[in-house]
């Protein structure tokens, strides 16, 4: 359940049937998120809500939910963008080079631009669609070369470095940008 709190935005409600009492915590979207126990009813969550909001205010740093909506909304927009366009890159590439990965997932982690799973999964962060293509295609080589090599070594580098010579410049252009929204 969602409930449209005129101070906190939205807040998502998640009935929990371990939980024993009441509890606040920030969701990864930066909205404010309580665990209540499984048969609280919609009324009482509402009004473990109101009794709390000082506390809440005081030590949860829940984001504005005018800038929630609109980072959501860039999520959206770029999660359109990168469907459209990385899953048919990568294959293109990987089809160049002679790579055979079992399936490409698009993410949105904070952290990471891409990575490869040891069952050959490419995970390729939809933030890739703010740089510039160079780099983009910089780090969906670096993937593909994971394929063969799962670390950093002067092999792997070597590899990276026979499809992409700058390889060096556009590992070092890329900290740039963040891969978050
Ligand atoms: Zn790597």
């Amino acid at each position: 359940m969602v409930i449209n709190d005129k101070e906190f935005g939205e807040v998502i409600v998640r009935k929990n049937p371990l939980a024993r009492s009441v509890k606040f915590s920030i969701s990864t979207s930066g909205r404010l998120q309580m665990s209540v126990p499984k048969y609280t009813s919609d009324f009482l969550a509402k009004r473990f809500l109101n009794s709390n909001r000082n506390a809440i205010r005081e030590k949860l740093p829940i984001k504005d939910p005018g800038e929630q909506r609109a980072r959501d909304y860039q999520k959206k927009v770029l999660m359109k963008k990168a469907r459209e366009y990385l899953p048919y890159r990568l294959e293109y590439l990987a089809n160049l080079y002679g790579y055979k990965y079992t399936k490409c997932r698009l993410t949105h982690a904070n952290t990471r631009w891409g990575s490869c799973s040891s069952n050959k999964t490419i995970s390729l962060n939809i933030g890739l669609m703010k740089v510039p293509e160079v780099l983009r295609d910089y780090v969906i080589l670096h993937e593909l070369a994971h394929l063969n090599h799962m670390d950093h070594s002067k092999s792997f580098w070597a590899e990276v470095g026979s499809h992409d010579k700058n390889y060096k410049v556009h590992e070092k252009k890329l900290k740039h940008f963040s891969p978050g929204i």
